[in-house]
């Protein structure tokens, strides 16, 4: 398992692709954008001229794509091209159907295949540091994890198929959730005279507390390192989460389940990104929370 190809080197593939390098594996790489292909060539990264040239003797492939039909698109074209036994691991964010449909394609193929979505944004994908939520067969998911190892602190198996990207989903619904609810708290305190580091000191130590408040506090002071302390930049974008919550829309429709708060929070989101534009760290939705305040 020695050589590794990296197709989708963008924000998160790129920095992958390149402790991949660093850790010693033979990495070829593909990505359709030049500025992403010339970062990878400068990291180390052998960069094939297409998808199916940069698979061809690859033990490993790991994609990493902006959404479903990238993946299912990529993956009709890379799969031929691989060897036999190939390893197909996937680590985009995408819907539990089209990354079932991606397992399918590889069964297909006769070729093993795991769903690895990451949580950990780019700072995780850089200092290899990322949790890797793995889907797929138990022998799978263990020929994937050495690879995993070199990029992620933790790789959790959740089971078959498809399950990791359920992980994930559901996961950063509950952020999507609790981010909101830290910040009108926090914007309802200030209303009524209340401190936040008052506020922080409380709830952190009491039953508020959650990682949107610990790690990711939305008011400037109590978490020095949170991306409120930098005027929001860095950290998870906005458009990313409300990629994710749209994506737990769509799955909780599918499967006929009553997500209230999950919706509130794509609306929430959504309003929030139109009249805002800005890609900055989504807690900035408490500023929204204060202008639309009364
Ligand atoms: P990105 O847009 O920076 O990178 C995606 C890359 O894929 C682009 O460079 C694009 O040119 C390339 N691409 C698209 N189709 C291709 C194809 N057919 N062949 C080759 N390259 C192709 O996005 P990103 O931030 O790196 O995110 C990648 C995935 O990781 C997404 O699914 C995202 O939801 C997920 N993710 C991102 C973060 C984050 O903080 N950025 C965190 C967790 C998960």
């Amino acid at each position: 398992m020695s050589r590794i190809a990296v197709v989708g080197l963008g924000n998160m593939g790129g920095p992958m692709a390149a402790n991949l390098v660093s850790a010693g594996y033979e990495v070829t790489g593909y990505d359709l954008a030049d500025a992403a292909r010339m970062t990878a060539a400068a990291a180390g990264v052998t960069v094939a001229a297409s998808g199916p040239d940069a698979v061809a003797g690859a033990d490993v492939v790991i994609t990493m794509l902006p959404a479903g039909e990238h993946v299912l698109t990529a993956w009709d074209e890379l799969l031929p091209a691989a060897p036999d036994g190939a390893l197909f691991v996937d680590c985009s964010t995408i819907d539990v159907a089209s990354s079932r449909a991606a397992h399918g394609k590889a069964a297909a193929s006769g070729r093993a295949s795991v769903d690895a979505p990451v949580s950990g944004g780019v700072v995780g994908a850089e200092g290899g540091t990322l949790t890797f939520m793995a889907g797929g067969t138990a022998d799978a998911v263990a020929a994937a994890e050495p690879v995993l190892a070199v990029l992620g602190s933790r790789t959790v198996h959740c089971g078959g198929p498809g399950n990791g990207q359920v992980a994930k989903m559901c996961n950063n619904m509950v952020l999507g959730v609790s981010m909101i609810a830290v910040s009108e708290a926090f914007v309802l305190g200030e209303r009524l005279g209340l401190d936040p580091q008052a506020l922080f000191d409380v709830a952190s130590s009491s039953s508020g507390q959650c990682w949107a408040l610990t790690t990711n506090c939305p008011v400037p002071g109590p978490v020095p390192t949170s991306p409120s302390n930098r005027g929001f930049s860095g950290g998870f974008s906005t458009p990313l989460m409300l990629k994710d919550l749209r994506l737990a829309d769509a799955a909780a429709d599918q499967a006929g389940v009553s997500t209230l708060l999950g919706r509130a929070a794509t609306e929430r989101y959504t309003a929030f990104l139109d009249r805002d534009g800005r890609v900055r760290d989504f807690s900035s939705i408490i500023e929204d929370i204060r202008e639309t305040s009364r």
